[in-house]
């Protein structure tokens, strides 16, 4: 078993979409990226890449690629998952922590796990996405951002 964390942290900005999870959620704002800013799936990204000893997103998808700008963030893991497969290793659950004051969430997390589970090939019971505010502290409390906290495991 191999195990593998990730952490991303996007800026809001208004006049861009806000997509999370492969989902597009209502909101007066967006993430600011390269790509379309799911920092949900950069943060999983991350930890599916640590747990096979690949780097980091950055170094596989870096942001000055101009054939990634805008792209779908579900691109981008399917591609990463692909780099683990190579490895001959598989994915067999994720746990995410999305940090947000704003918007509500809870009516988009099941969406979500079904989506990504669709891209990793799991049950959407092996995804597993919190959500919380940090009750109006820091960078994510003041509205300035949104981050994300995933861990994920693998076996050969
Ligand atoms: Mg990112």
């Amino acid at each position: 078993m191999l195990i593998g964390q990730g952490y991303d942290a996007h800026r809001l900005a208004s006049g861009r979409p806000l997509v999370l999870g492969g989902v597009r959620i209502p909101h007066d704002q967006g993430l600011i990226a390269h790509s379309d800013g799911d920092v949900l799936i950069h943060a999983l990204c991350d930890a599916l890449l640590g747990a096979a000893g690949l780097g980091d997103i950055g170094r596989h998808f870096p942001d000055s690629d101009p054939a990634l700008a805008g792209i779908d963030s579900r691109a981008l893991l399917r591609r990463t998952l692909a780099l683990v497969q190579a490895q001959g290793l598989k994915p067999h659950n994720a746990d995410l922590t999305v940090v947000a004051q704003r918007p509500k969430l809870a009516p988009h997390v099941d969406r979500m796990r079904e989506i990504l589970a669709a891209d990793l090939g799991l049950a959407s019971q092996r995804v597993s996405i919190k959500a919380t505010t940090t009750e109006g502290m820091g960078f994510a409390g003041r509205g300035e951002g949104i981050a994300c906290y995933a861990v994920v495991l693998l076996s050969e």
